[in-house]
């Protein structure tokens, strides 16, 4: 048996995990007996969200020990991985063998399961996010019990079961499908206006195979887009004119950080030198520490249609938004068939918010935009804070569904974790943590409907906000 330590922060510090011990099981066997003996498990990845989705008052789990398997299929173009395993470890055994993947998110520090779970994404108008790679999932539910999932075979179950935000089991494998290995030379386009972004908003997320714009929403020509190419690739549009301008800015004369202002060391390889996929799809590389290490996260989802409302409401609180945001990035993601992924049936916009480390500060910042972007069809990632507890994700209510089929859920008969109210209480300084609340309060907590609360979100979600809002802070 693996020893008990105390269970610590996640990775930005801003949660305490609540957990009364921290377990990192070293084979499937010791994984299988620890959940079916204990009577609350929560997973553990890298620990890398910024909301208590990741917590548990039991037993968090963490998935560090557990078999780090990468079986590649040259044949199928595809790897069996451990749960466990970080996408920048991984990306380094696809590569010798000719194979990618299609999309990385902004850091490859992170774990495919719990990337997978909380549909964590990168950009560009054909990439889904992270989880609609896998093709087939194998898991240890709440008896212990290994089950696989495969789309081939598990239909609606597997769609409702691959974003599922730890509430179904420890994720032990994922079969994911690649693409051939490619080529990504990336260049930082500065000096533009954010209207001109929003005026081409199609002209702009078409302009590169990954697209990502950064800004602070301030006056005059605070943007950067950051444009990630593959050379010579069919249809690859033309990268920008060296020493022309480009929607009125100019390419980038060196290097450029993310953030404003901090050493450009971290960021992957640009200036159009071409590189191996891993090494420019994220923005970060995985020796050195992601974004600024000292900040706090938050991200929307909204419909792609209403991208030129979105920008127009975000920059409307570029005044609010000076003293507390490090930097704001703008996406595109493609719609998919994954019941809990913020772009399920629908491509999407999404705006990540990096904010300064002081939850008092950022809190009211956060409820005004959110008060703006939430009529114009937002919902939240798994992974990221928030002000309010509106609904967060494409399908909550079907996704009860699932719990309920499901073989068994992460928590077994007992108190069910949505009778306790007392535990809506917002972070200290008054954040509320993501989705992990609604998700505890309404679903997957308990096999039995009634318990996990499917019908209380489901007619809550014809209610007005603020009754819902009443009803959950009751
Ligand atoms: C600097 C930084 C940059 C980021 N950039 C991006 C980005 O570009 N795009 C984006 O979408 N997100 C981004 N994120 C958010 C991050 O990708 C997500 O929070 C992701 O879930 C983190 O993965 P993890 O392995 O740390 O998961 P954790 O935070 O450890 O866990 C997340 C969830 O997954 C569950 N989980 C973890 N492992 C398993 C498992 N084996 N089985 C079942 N459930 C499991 C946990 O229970 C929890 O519910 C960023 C975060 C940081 C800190």
């Amino acid at each position: 048996m693996t020893p008990r330590r105390p269970s610590g922060t996640n990775w930005a510090g801003n949660v305490r995990f609540s957990a009364r011990e921290l377990r990192r099981p070293a084979s499937i066997t010791e994984l299988q007996d620890l959940v079916a003996g204990s009577d609350r498990v929560r997973a553990l990845g890298t620990g890398h969200s910024f909301s208590l989705l990741a917590d548990t008052t039991g037993v968090l789990v963490s998935t560090a020990g557990l078999p780090r398997v990468t079986d590649i299929d040259r044949a199928r173009r595809t790897v069996t991985v451990g749960g466990g395993v970080r996408y920048g470890e991984l990306a380094t055994r696809l590569h010798p063998a000719g194979l990618a993947l299609p999309s990385m998110a902004s850091l490859p520090h992170i774990s495919v399961a719990g990337a997978c779970a909380t549909a964590t994404h990168g950009s560009g108008n054909t990439a889904g996010n992270l989880a609609t790679a896998v093709a087939a999932m194998e898991l240890v539910t709440a008896d212990g019990s290994l089950i696989t999932l495969a789309r081939d075979t598990d239909g609606e179950q597997f769609a409702g079961a691959v974003v599922s935000l730890g509430c179904l089991g420890v994720v032990t494998r994922l079969t994911l499908e690649l693409v051939p290995a490619f080529e990504i030379a990336q260049y930082v386009c500065e000096d533009i206006a954010a209207a001109e972004v929003s005026r081409h908003f199609d002209e702009v997320f078409g302009s590169a195979y990954s697209v990502s714009v950064f800004t602070r929403w301030q006056a005059g020509r605070d943007v950067k887009v950051w444009l990630k190419h593959c050379p010579g690739a069919p249809g690859d549009p033309a990268p920008p004119p060296r020493g022309r301008s480009w929607l009125g800015g100019r390419p980038a004369d060196g290097p450029r950080h993310p953030i404003p202002g901090l050493d450009p060391a971290a960021a992957t390889g640009q200036l159009g030198v071409p590189g191996p996929w891993y090494e420019r799809l994220p923005h970060f590389r995985l020796a050195f520490t992601p974004s600024s290490g000292d900040e706090l996260q938050s991200e929307y989802l909204l419909p792609r249609a209403a991208a030129a409302d979105t920008l127009a409401a975000a920059a409307g609180h570029g005044e609010r938004l000076a003293p507390v945001l490090q930097v704001c990035e703008i996406r595109t993601v493609a719609a998919d068939e994954l019941w809990l992924s913020p772009s399920y049936r629908r491509d999407t916009v999404a705006l990540h918010f990096t904010w300064i480390r002081d939850q008092g500060a950022v809190a009211p910042v956060l409820a005004g935009l959110e008060r703006d972007l939430v009529p114009l069809g937002a919902g939240r990632t798994g992974g990221r804070c928030r002000a309010s507890r509106r609904r967060p994700f494409g399908k909550c209510i079907s996704a009860c569904r699932i719990s309920r089929r499901s073989p068994a859920s992460m928590t077994r008969p007992g108190p069910s974790r949505t009778t306790s109210r007392r535990n809506s209480s917002p972070l200290p300084n008054g954040l509320v943590p993501g989705p992990a609340r609604l998700i505890r309060r309404t679903w997957c907590a308990h096999p039995d409907v009634r318990a996990c609360g499917g019908r209380r979100i489901g007619s809550g979600l014809g209610e007005s906000p603020n009754v819902r809002r009443r009803r959950f802070l009751a």
